[in-house]
């Protein structure tokens, strides 16, 4: 028996790319252990020039009042599924981050929306890609898991499911923003120039995709749960899902361990990258923070990657390690005191 995490360990470390021995330290601090609680992001990828000095105040005050969301369903005893859904409902409906209105464009200039959750003890997932009218993702992402036999649904049919289920759909233009679209403009632009002979190549600018959203939470009765919603990336090509909605990779929740995460998808899905953290803590007998920091360090650094995640464990340590100039993260406990950063 004791053989076989050996063997696995092995061959999780075989597998992993070596880092430079000089890879900097991911960014994340030290955070008190949560009895209970949920821990929220609004996206890696954001700078100090995001937002707007009238924006930003507006975009703190939804990222708070979805903690305060998630807080209130865990203190009566509601479960992480209800916490995490509720919490990016509501960052979903507003315009400053990217998923439901507001979110990037395709290079089609259209809004694309990808969306999964995952209940950690009985390993259900739901997840959603390619959708044009559904006004919140997650809630879609949810049916999928609660009333479908499925695990993903995309595009068309998943919006005929979402009708079918009484999913509030809207017209696409719902989610349309000028500030998206400025975006987009730019993004086409640079992928001009660049395609010029002798043009400049261009570096993925990922200030043109920041504010996917995400939440993990751990309930009373010890319960983990993850949602992730997102637009993508602008100027994303047809038919182009991330790594939000694909298990694993960018949303992940087992009886142990809780990860949503932000940032480059293609990385994300060719790493496994949230499931690959939740294995360490299982196999490897790792802290989440040491496999958290692995991951985005080792992995996600090394092979040219950006982005962060938010993690839970079922012994409350959170862990939100990021390699960006800055992600959007926050959390909450049995105090009710809000805990949120954008930078260092
Ligand atoms: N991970 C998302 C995607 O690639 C984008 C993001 O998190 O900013 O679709």
């Amino acid at each position: 028996m004791r053989k076989i995490p050996l063997l696995l360990l092995a061959a999780i470390t075989a597998c992993a790319p070596v880092a430079p021995s000089n890879a900097p330290a991911p960014i994340d601090e030290e955070h008190p252990r949560l009895e209970w609680g949920m821990v929220l992001h609004g996206g890696a990828g954001v700078t100090p020039t995001s937002y707007t000095a009238a924006e930003l105040p507006l975009m703190q005050a939804t990222f708070q009042s979805a903690l305060r969301a998630g807080h209130a369903i865990l203190e009566r005893g509601g479960s992480s599924l209800d916490a995490v859904e509720a919490a990016v409902r509501i960052l979903e409906d507003d315009s400053l981050f990217n998923a439901g209105r507001g979110a990037v464009f395709t290079n089609d200039s259209i809004n694309e929306l990808d969306a999964a959750i995952m209940e950690g003890h009985t390993y259900r997932a739901g997840a959603v890609a390619g959708l044009h009218r559904v006004k919140n993702p997650i809630t879609l992402a949810r049916a999928v898991m609660e009333r479908s036999k499925h695990v993903m649904m995309i595009g068309d049919g998943a919006e005929r499911f979402a009708a079918e289920n009484g999913i509030e759909l809207v017209d696409p233009s719902w989610f349309r923003t000028e500030r998206r679209m400025r975006s987009l403009r730019r993004a086409i632009e640079d992928e001009r120039r660049a395609a010029n002979p002798g043009g400049t190549a261009v570096v993925p600018d990922p200030t043109l995709r920041f504010g996917t959203v995400g939440a993990v939470a751990l309930d009373k009765q010890g319960r983990l749960a993850a949602a992730t919603t997102t637009g993508g990336m602008t100027n994303k090509r047809y038919g182009r899902v991330g790594d939000v909605p694909i298990i694993g990779a960018g949303t992940y929740a087992s009886p142990t361990c809780a990860v949503s995460a932000t940032g480059d998808g293609e990385y994300f899905i060719r790493w496994s990258i949230a499931h690959s953290i939740c294995a360490r803590t299982e196999l490897a007998g790792m802290t989440l923070a040491s496999a958290a920091d692995t991951v985005i360090m080792h992995i996600l650094e090394a092979t040219g990657g950006e982005g962060g995640i938010i993690s839970l464990d079922s012994r409350g340590h959170v862990a939100m390690p990021f390699n960006a100039e800055g992600m959007t993260r926050g959390y909450v406990g049995p105090d009710g005191r809000l805990w949120m950063k954008m930078f260092r």
